[in-house]
């Protein structure tokens, strides 16, 4: 389990655009929370500090209690194992099957991977397609991605994220490039997922109905600053 607390972060870049100014906020485990705002407001630069691709300007992210800068690289790996992410575009090597990237999931570079798979042992075959037959996609295993509809691409990138186990699910614009359907049954699995596994997930989107329908907690950001943090009934209240 996680507890992750944001404290008074700030993120500017080197052009001196701000992109996140004092942004307070803490999560605890199995919390389902979307991140809402519109293009611009700074929803990817939030999750690119929380995932370890940029660091902030000021402020500090604790993870159970300890700062994240003070975090040995060692802990550090370990913290990250223990988060998974999801894209907009999926991120997903499209000449290969669905199995082939569910089980290529924590290798650093995918490059040279079709090498490296003949070392997988059957476990963890085992184990990536319990995930694939989880998400809906047994018949789909030697398919290669390029063939899948973008609902079954995603689902793919949400198996290949549950292989690591993750305590936090970091889903970075999940359905974006998605129908409004397709968008609605894999936010309906992420739920399944929070629910049933206690997998704490972090969304952001840009779907505000769907987000409300989803989460239990809104934080709508704007311009970089934090303008709402509350349930569904909340914002209806307040609007
Ligand atoms: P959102 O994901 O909500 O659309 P972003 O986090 O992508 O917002 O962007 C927030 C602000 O930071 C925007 O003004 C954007 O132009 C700026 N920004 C994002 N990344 C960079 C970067 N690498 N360099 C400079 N400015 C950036
Ligand atoms: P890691 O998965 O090693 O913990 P992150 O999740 O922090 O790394 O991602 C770091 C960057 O690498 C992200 O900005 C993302 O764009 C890119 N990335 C992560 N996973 C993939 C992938 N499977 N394919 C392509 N790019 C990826």
């Amino acid at each position: 389990p996680i507890k992750l607390q944001i404290q008074h972060i700030h993120k500017a870049f080197k052009n001196h655009v701000t992109a996140l100014e004092d942004i307070s906020f803490s999560i605890s485990q199995g919390e389902f929370v979307s991140v809402i705002g519109p293009s611009g407001a700074g929803k990817t630069t939030l999750f690119r500090l929380l995932n370890g691709t940029e660091d902030c300007t000021k402020g500090q992210i604790l993870i159970d209690d300890h700062p994240m800068e003070n975090i040995r690289r060692q802990q550090k790996r370990q913290f990250k194992k223990n988060m998974s992410t999801i894209y907009q575009d999926f991120c997903l090597v499209e000449n290969s099957s669905c199995l082939e990237n569910v089980l290529t999931a924590t290798l650093p570079d995918m490059s040279f991977f079709p090498a490296v798979l003949g070392l997988y042992g059957t476990a963890r075959t085992e184990k990536a397609l319990q995930l694939l037959t989880r998400v809906g996609l047994a018949e789909k295993e030697q398919e290669p991605v390029k063939n899948l509809s973008g609902g079954q691409k995603q689902r793919t990138a949400i198996a290949r994220a549950l292989m690591r186990q993750p305590s936090l699910l970091l889903a970075d614009e999940p359905i974006a490039s998605l129908d409004p359907v397709t968008g609605r049954q894999i936010l309906s699995l992420l739920k399944d997922i929070q629910q049933k596994d206690g997998v704490t997930v972090l969304m952001n989107s840009h779907n505000l109905e769907l987000s409300m329908e989803f989460s239990h907690r809104l934080i709508g950001l704007n311009n970089g600053r934090i303008v709402f943090d509350g349930s569904p009934d909340e914002i209806n209240d307040s609007v």
